[in-house]
C-alpha cells in the first residue's frame, strides 16, 4: 500500500485557491514541529532447531507522539509474506522468474501465527489486510490519544521458510532471522505507512528500543542487534575470538569443497538464553550458526576517540576472505564516521550467511554478507552494509518511496570509500574478463558510471525519485543506487569536500534516529552550503533529464586560457573545465550553474582543455569534451586503435577492430576486418563498418552502419538517425562471375522508442522508418530500385503473456521501368505461458492480413517478389534487406526453403496463396511439454484471392511439427497439407516441404554483429 503523497496537497491547491496560504502555513508549522512516534520492545523467543519454527512472546510500549488520536495500529507480519505465491513478495518475486513461494514445496514457505494480541492487558481484536496476509490492523478499544501510550502484547510462531526465497531463513541449521516479529507500521506526517514485504523495496520503522531474549542449544554463535547483557554467552564469544587464530589455520589447512548445506555439529543438549539491549534503533535481527569462526577487534572514532568493539562471524568455508574481516568493518565504521558522523552505537557486526535478497543485508548494528568471489568483493559488500548503519540505520528515511535516500547516499560513501583506500584500483577491469579486451584502468567508481550510462544510453533509465517497487530490476541497481552516488559525488567535487562534509555532519546531527525526507536533505545542502541545488533535487533526482556540456571556444593569450563551454544538456548544473599541458591537468576551475554559454578564465597557458576532466560529471556522452592545441581539427580527440573491443575511453576515440570470417551460397568465403566504436559506455554516434573480400564474387561485400543518438527528454525514450550500406553477392550463376551479380543498398532510417521513463511499464512501442536505395546488377541488366517502410510496433510483456501488435506499410518502386507496389499489413500475437513452473512452455496465436494498395506492373518482372505469400518471404521477396539469406536467389534446394517469418507465416514452402492483392491468416504454434523443449506443433489456416477477376476466395490449411531453437532458428515438418496447396509443389519428394527460418535481426541497428552474415 503508498502512503498518502504530497500530491493531495497539491490537488487541493488547485480547486481550492483560497486554501493556498493556509496550506502553506500549514506545511510550514508541520516542518518546524517534526514528530515520531516511539515503539519499546520486550522480546523473549525460543529457537527450535528441529522443525525451524520460533516460539515467542513478545510486548511493546506504543507512545503517541503525534498530534492525531489513534483508533487502530497498523502492524507488519512480515514472516506471512512468505506464505504462498500470491502475497506481494510471492507475485514480486514471480514477476522476476523466481518461483519457490508459487511452486515451491510447503517445507520451504514460512508463515507467523498463534496471534493473540492485548492492550494494555484486554484482548483486542485485529484483522488481517484483505490483500496483504503480512498486514494487520489492531483495533484499540480505547483510542490512543496524543501523547498517550499502551503496551501491546502477544505470542507468536513463527514458520522459517528457507533462507533460498529472501531475507528471513534458513540453509540447514544456520539462521537468518529478520523481519520476523509483529511490527506496528510506520506513522509520519503522510499518515501510516503499512506496505507489504517486498526483496525490492526495503524498509521503513519506528525507531525506540529493543530488549530481546533468545534461547537456543549452547554451541549456536549468534550475531544481533544491540549490546549483549549476558556474561557467560561475552566470555564464550571472547573464548571463540581468542582461538580463532587457530580456527582459521585449521579451516585454511582444510580443503574446502561447495559451502556446506548439512556440515552441522550436533546441536548441544543444553539451553542458553542470552539477552541483547539496544536504544535508538529501529528493527532487530539475529543470526545463528554452530559452525561460525568468531574475529573481535576493536575501532576508534574519528571525532569523540569512543572506541567501538568489531564483530566478524564466518563458517569456515569461508575463512579465506574473512579472515582480515575486522579490517574492512573498522575501516568502513571509521570511514563513514569520519564523512558523516560517529558510529553511536557500541557494536558493529558482519555476519558470514546464505543470503538470497543479494551480496548482503544491513540491519542494525549486524548485517549479514553473502558469498563473495574475493577479498576486495567481501571488503566492498561489508562495507556497504556496515555503512548501512547510517542510511537507513541512523538516518532512518522511507525506503519503499524515497530508496535511494539509504541505497543512494550509501553508494556515494561506497565509493568514496574505495577511491580513497584504493585510488589505484582496477574493480571493473577485473570484472571484465579480468581486464582483457581493453576494458583497463577501470576501477570501482566506473562500475556505477558506466551501469548508469549504458541504460541511460539506451534512452531506459528512470528517475531516481521513483517508488522502489516501480522500478525495473535494473534500474533499481544502475538508478537507485548507482546514479544517486554519481549526482552525490558530483555534488561533493562541485563544493569540495570540506563544505560537503560539513553539510553531511549537520544533517546527521539534525536528523539521526528520525525520518528524514528528500527536503530535509536538501534544507540541509542548500542552507549550508549557500548553493540553490534545483539543478540536483530537481532535475537530477526528479527526471531522466540528461546532463550535456560541449566545449565550444578556447583562446589562449599572456593572461591564460579563455574557456567557452555551452550547456547542450537538459540539465543547469556547475561545469568543471581543466587546463592541461603537456597531457598533465595544472588547473581546474567550476562554471557556476547556467543555461547556454558560459566562459572561463584559467591562469595556465593550456594546450589541451577537457571540460569534466575527472570523469565524475555524470555526463551520459562526453565526445564534445576537448579541444587539444594541436592540429587542425582542435576538437578532434585523437585516435586510439584497440582489438576487438573495449571502453570508450574519456578524450579518445577509441577503434576498436576484428577479424571477420562470414559466409553464403555465393559470396562462398568471406574475409574482412570489423571496424567499430561499439566499445561501452555508448557513444551518441555509433558506427559499424565490415569490408569482407569475397572469395566466391571476388569483390569486397560486405556492411556498413552508422547512427546517431538522441535521447529526448519528452515522448520519446530514445530518437536514433542511421544509414545502414549492404553489398554481396546474389547468384552463383556462371554467366555473372567475378563483381557481377550483387546487389547494394543504401537505407538511412529512424528509429524511435515510444513512451516516457517514468514507471517500469510492460508496455514497450517502437517506430522504424527507413527509406532504400538498391542496386541489382546481373551483367548487363541493372535493377534499381528505390522506396520505404514505416512500422510501429507495440509490445505488452507479463510473466505469463505477451502482446505484440505491428503496424506496417511499405512502398518500393523500380526506377527503370517504373514498376510499383505499396502495401499495408497488420500483424498481432498473442502469447502465453501454458506451463508455469521451470520447465516454462508457451503456445503462441497470431493473425495477419495484409494487401496491396498499389500493385502497379508495366515489366512484370517484379511480379512474384512484389506479392504477398501466404509462406513468409523468400529472398527474393525481401525487397528491403531485412534478414539474413543462406542462398537469397535460390530457387532450387534445400537453402531455397528458407522464409521469413512475416506476411502470412504458414509453416510451408509453397508458392501456393502468393498473390498481388491480399493474404489473410492465422498461425498457432505450442511447445510440447517434452525435455528439451525444442519441439512444437504448428497448424496454419489463410484465405486469399483465387483470382484477379473473380470475388472467389481460396482457402489454404497445413499442420505439423516444428523444432525452434531458440528465437533464432525454427524447422518446420508439415504433416497435413490442404490439397491445393500440396498439388500446387512440382515435386513429390516431401523433402522439398521442409521450411526453415532464422532471425538474426532482432535488435536495433548499429549493435547487431548478427547483421554481418548476410
Ligand atoms: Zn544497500
Amino acid at each position: 500500500m503508498l502512503p498518502v503523497k504530497h500530491s493531495t496537497f497539491q490537488e487541493m491547491n488547485k480547486y481550492i485557491l483560497s486554501l493556498i496560504l493556509l496550506t502553506v502555513v500549514a506545511l510550514r508549522s508541520t516542518a518546524q514541529s517534526y514528530w515520531q512516534q516511539e515503539v519499546n520492545y520486550t522480546i523473549s523467543v525460543k529457537l527450535d532447531d528441529k522443525n525451524h519454527v520460533l516460539h515467542g512472546q513478545e510486548s511493546f510500549e506504543y507512545i503517541n507522539n503525534s498530534p492525531e488520536t489513534l483508533d487502530f495500529l497498523y502492524l507488519h507480519l512480515w514472516p506471512n509474506a512468505y506464505r504462498d505465491g500470491k502475497t506481494a513478495l510471492g507475485k514480486q518475486q514471480y514477476a522476476g522468474g523466481e518461483q519457490e513461494l508459487t511452486f515451491g514445496a510447503d517445507s520451504i514457505k514460512g508463515s507467523i501465527d498463534s496471534l493473540n494480541f492485548t492492550v494494555n492487558g484486554v484482548p483486542t481484536y485485529f484483522e488481517y489486510d484483505a490483500e496483504n496476509p503480512d498486514i494487520a490492523k489492531l483495533v484499540l478499544s480505547t483510542p490512543l490519544i496524543p501523547g498517550g501510550k499502551i503496551t501491546v502484547s502477544t505470542p507468536f510462531k513463527v514458520k522459517i521458510p528457507s533462507g533460498e526465497i529472501s531475507r528471513l531463513g534458513h540453509i540447514g541449521q544456520s539462521y537468518q532471522i529478520t523481519q520476523w516479529y509483529p511490527k506496528p507500521a510506520v506513522y509520519d506526517k503522510n499518515g501510516w505507512n503499512q506496505m507489504p514485504y517486498l526483496n525490492q523495496g526495503e524498509f521503513y520503522s519506528e525507531y525506540g528500543s529493543f530488549d530481546v531474549s533468545i534461547t537456543l542449544p549452547k554451541n549456536y554463535v549468534v550475531g544481533a542487534t544491540g549490546d549483549l547483557q549476558t556474561q557467560s554467552e561475552i566470555d564464550f564469544l571472547n573464548k571463540k575470538a581468542n582461538q580463532s587464530p587457530e580456527d582459521i589455520k585449521a579451516a585454511l589447512l582444510k580443503k574446502q569443497g561447495p559451502r556446506g548445506k548439512t556440515d552441522f555439529p550436533d546441536s548441544d543438549p543444553e539451553w542458553k538464553t542470552i539477552r541483547y539491549t539496544q536504544k535508538n534503533v529501529h528493527d532487530f535481527a539475529w543470526f545463528a550458526d554452530k559452525r561460525y569462526i568468531v574475529l573481535k577487534g576493536e575501532v576508534e572514532l574519528p571525532q569523540t576517540k569512543r572506541k567501538v568493539t568489531s564483530w566478524a562471524m564466518f563458517v569456515p568455508h569461508n575463512a579465506r576472505y574473512w579472515q582480515k574481516a575486522i579490517e574492512y568493518i573498522n575501516d568502513g565504521t571509521y570511514y563513514y564516521s569520519k564523512w558523516n558522523g560517529d558510529y553511536p552505537y557500541n557494536n558493529v557486526t558482519a555476519v558470514d550467511g546464505t543470503i538470497s535478497a543479494g551480496g548482503g543485508m544491513e540491519y542494525p548494528n549486524v548485517t549479514v554478507i553473502g558469498n563473495a568471489g574475493s577479498a576486495m568483493e567481501l571488503e566492498i559488500v561489508i562495507v556497504h552494509e556496515v555503512g548501512h548503519n547510517w542510511f537507513y540505520g541512523i538516518l532512518g528515511s522511507n525506503e519503499r518511496v524515497h530508496g535511494w535516500m539509504d541505497e543512494g547516499m550509501n553508494t556515494l560513501n561506497e565509493l568514496r570509500y574505495v577511491y580513497t583506500k584504493y585510488p589505484e584500483n582496477t574493480n571493473l577491469s577485473d570484472m571484465v574478463l579480468e581486464g582483457r579486451f581493453h576494458f583497463d584502468h577501470l576501477d570501482h567508481y566506473d562500475m556505477a558510471d558506466f551501469s548508469y550510462r549504458a541504460i541511460s544510453g539506451l534512452g531506459e533509465d528512470q528517475p531516481i525519485e521513483t517508488h522502489s517497487a516501480d522500478f525495473t530490476s535494473i534500474n533499481y541497481g544502475a538508478v537507485m543506487y548507482s546514479k544517486t552516488g554519481l549526482v552525490f559525488n558530483y555534488l561533493k567535487q562541485y563544493l569540495g569536500d570540506e563544505t560537503f562534509d560539513r553539510c553531511m555532519h549537520l544533517y546527521f546531527e539534525k536528523w539521526k534516529f528520525k525520518h528524514p525526507q528528500p527536503e530535509d536533505l536538501r534544507a540541509v545542502l542548500e542552507q549550508e552550503s549557500g548553493k540553490d541545488l534545483s539543478w540536483l533535487f530537481g532535475d537530477l533526482i526528479q527526471t531522466t533529464n540528461h546532463v550535456d556540456y560541449k566545449l565550444k571556444k578556447v583562446k589562449t593569450d599572456a593572461n591564460g586560457t579563455t574557456v567557452t563551454v555551452k550547456n547542450s544538456g537538459q540539465v543547469n548544473g556547475p561545469i568543471e573545465v581543466g587546463a592541461y599541458q603537456k597531457g598533465k591537468l595544472v588547473e581546474t576551475v567550476w562554471v557556476e550553474p547556467s543555461e547556454g554559454k558560459s566562459s572561463v578564465v584559467l591562469k595556465s597557458q593550456a594546450d589541451e582543455v577537457r571540460v569534466n576532466p575527472s570523469g565524475r560529471i555524470p555526463e551520459v556522452f562526453r565526445d564534445n569534451n576537448n579541444w587539444h592545441q594541436k592540429g587542425l581539427f582542435g576538437k578532434v580527440e585523437p585516435l586510439k586503435l584497440e582489438g576487438i573491443i573495449g571502453d570508450n575511453e574519456q578524450g579518445k576515440s577509441n577503434v576498436f577492430w576484428m577479424p571477420m570470417i562470414a559466409a553464403n551460397q555465393y559470396d562462398k568465403f568471406m574475409l574482412g576486418v570489423a571496424v567499430h566504436n561499439l566499445g561501452i559506455p555508448f557513444n551518441r554516434v555509433q558506427y559499424l563498418v565490415v569490408p569482407m573480400y569475397s572469395f566466391g564474387g571476388k569483390r569486397v561485400s560486405g556492411i556498413a552502419d552508422i547512427s546517431y543518438s538522441f535521447l529526448p527528454k519528452k515522448s520519446l525514450k530514445l530518437s536514433k538517425f542511421g544509414v545502414a550500406v549492404r553489398s554481396f553477392k546474389e547468384t552463383d550463376n556462371e554467366a555473372f562471375k567475378g563483381n557481377d551479380g550483387y546487389y547494394f543498398t543504401a537505407s538511412p532510417f529512424w528509429f524511435a522508442k515510444l513512451g516516457n521513463r517514468k514507471e517500469a511499464s510492460p508496455i514497450s512501442q517502437t517506430v522504424l522508418v527507413q527509406t532504400m536505395y538498391r542496386l541489382d546488377v546481373f551483367g548487363r541488366t541493372k535493377i534499381e530500385q528505390a522506396g520505404g517502410f514505416a512500422k510501429y510496433d507495440f509490445n505488452y510483456n507479463k510473466p505469463d503473456h505477451e502482446v505484440n501488435i505491428g503496424l506496417r506499410s511499405d512502398f518500393i518502386s523500380n526506377l527503370k521501368n517504373s514498376d510499383q507496389m505499396g502495401r499495408s499489413s497488420i500483424e498481432a500475437t498473442y502469447r502465453f505461458r501454458y506451463i508455469r513452473n521451470k520447465k516454462s512452455r508457451w503456445m503462441e496465436l497470431r493473425g495477419y492480413a495484409g494487401g496491396n494498395w498499389l500493385f502497379d506492373l508495366s515489366g512484370a518482372s517484379n511480379a512474384a517478389n512484389y506479392s504477398l505469400s501466404l509462406s513468409g518471404a523468400n529472398g527474393s521477396q525481401d525487397l528491403f534487406i531485412e534478414d539474413y539469406y543462406f542462398g537469397r536467389t535460390e530457387t532450387q534446394g534445400f537453402l531455397s526453403q528458407q522464409r521469413l517469418e512475416n506476411m502470412g507465416g504458414f509453416k510451408s514452402t509453397s508458392d501456393y496463396g502468393t498473390n498481388s492483392q491480399w493474404v489473410a491468416t492465422t498461425n498457432f504454434y505450442a511447445q510440447l511439454p517434452f525435455v528439451p523443449g525444442i519441439f512444437g506443433v504448428f497448424a496454419d489456416a489463410g484465405i486469399f484471392p483465387a483470382s484477379t477477376l473473380t470475388n472467389e476466395i481460396n482457402t489454404a490449411f497445413d499442420v505439423g511439427l516444428g523444432i525452434r531453437l531458440g528465437k533464432v532458428v525454427g524447422l518446420y515438418f508439415p504433416l497435413y497439407i490442404s490439397k491445393d496447396m500440396n498439388d500446387a509443389y512440382s515435386s513429390a519428394n516431401y523433402t522439398t516441404r521442409i521450411r526453415f527460418t532464422l532471425r538474426m535481426s532482432f535488435t536495433n541497428r548499429g549493435i547487431n554483429f548478427a547483421n554481418l552474415l548476410n
